[in-house]
């Protein structure tokens, strides 16, 4: 699966490694030292995935990855952090701002395909090109909409992958640990809480429409996307 792939990285001689391994498995990169040359390349090529240091000098690489999350034209480009820090602190803020995956410094070229194959393969599954409907409820997964009687439904990156996995899993209890691995992947920083999180966040934004009720609790087991009553 070759890609575009950017490189947000001030450091010249790990920017240059990271990039010379990705185009020896065949990816596109472009390089970027900061924020603002960051910008002008998305602007241009629109990447397929960004690796985005955390440090960087001037903007950081979570306010840009922020900027990239509010604009439509790139709310929907995956990110995978570089980061040289492991607090709890972090792995929060860089999830509050939705990106798909943190690689810790030091990492080896091959951990860093693994990843990146990961994240592309989840944003872009097999069969991705269905659009899925249930009791009026639409999504398509190539444009990102979600409508429910061609009103549109606005979703936030992990939101649209829940909803996106349970649609296209209906009838199924999932456990949290479950959705975590098919909808964030493995590698990931998340706890169990976190699928509860976002179960409640997706049910709020398909309160309005009267579709809360497709996502069900299934007490001590997990949850469901089914038509019948819970
Ligand atoms: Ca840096």
């Amino acid at each position: 699966m070759a890609a575009t792939i950017l490189v947000v990285e001030d450091e010249p001689a790990i920017q240059e490694l990271i990039s010379y391994g990705l185009r020896q498995a065949g990816h596109e990169t472009f390089c970027a030292g900061d924020a603002e040359q960051a910008m002008k390349i998305v602007n241009d090529v629109l990447p397929d995935l960004v690796l985005l240091d955390w440090m960087l000098p001037g903007m950081s690489g979570i306010e840009l990855a922020k900027i990239l999350r509010r604009a439509p034209r790139t709310k929907n480009i995956p990110i995978i952090m570089l980061t040289a820090r492991t607090e709890e602190f972090d792995k929060i803020s860089g999830l509050e701002v939705g990106a798909d995956d943190y690689i810790t410094k030091p990492f080896s070229p091959r951990e860093l395909a693994a990843r990146i194959k990961a994240v592309l393969r989840r944003r872009s599954p097999e069969s991705a090109d269905d659009v899925v409907e249930i009791n009026e409820l639409r999504l398509d997964p190539v444009t990102h909409r979600v409508t429910v009687n061609d009103h549109e439904v606005i979703l936030g990156p992990t939101e649209f992958r829940l909803l996106y996995f349970l649609m296209t899993h209906t009838e199924r209890v999932h456990s949290r640990s479950q959705l975590l691995d098919g909808v964030w992947g493995d590698h990931v920083f998340v706890e169990d809480r976190t699928v509860d999180v976002h179960i409640r966040r997706l049910r709020k934004i398909l309160e309005p429409v009267g579709k809360d009720g497709l996502v069900q609790t299934v007490r001590g087991t997990g949850y469901r996307l089914s038509v019948g009553r819970a």
